[in-house]
Parts: structure tokens; sequence; C-alpha cells
């Protein structure tokens, strides 16, 4: 068994790729406009369009009380 992130690409690929169109199969798939798809935020696109990483929540670890017991 893959890891899940080769399991995502494949199913992307096998979903939008069609050879006959232009473009590389993950520039088809970072092209895709299924919003509502549960893998689309988690598709397989270029480096330089990854979102950053999700900021800090700002959480004070230390002095939050349901971290604290
Ligand atoms: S994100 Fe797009 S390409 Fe990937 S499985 Fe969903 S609909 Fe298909």
């Amino acid at each position: 068994m893959g890891s899940l992130r080769k399991a995502v690409d494949l199913k992307c690929k096998d979903c939008s790729y069609d050879p006959l169109e232009p473009g590389r199969w993950r520039q088809q798939v970072e092209a895709c406009t299924v919003t509502d798809c549960a893998l689309w935020p988690l598709r397989p696109r270029s480096a330089a369009k990854r979102p950053e990483k999700a900021p800090s929540t700002g959480v004070d670890r230390e002095n939050d009380p349901e971290v604290m017991s």
C-alpha cells in the first residue's frame, strides 16, 4: 500500500486526466473546479500554488484552561 499522498494523486489523475486534452496530468488536476469534492483541497498542485501552512491560532497553550490540568 502506498502513501495517502500517492493515493490522492492517483485518484485525481484517474478522475480528471484526459491525455487528449492539453496539459500534463498535474496541470489538469490542478485546474479541477469541483470544489465540493472532498479531495479538492488535497489535489496535487505545483509547489508554487500550494497554500501556505495555516497560521498559528495564537492560543496560549500554557495558560489555556482546557489544556491545564
Ligand atoms: S479533486 Fe477534482 S480531480 Fe480530484 S477526485 Fe475530486 S473531482 Fe476528481
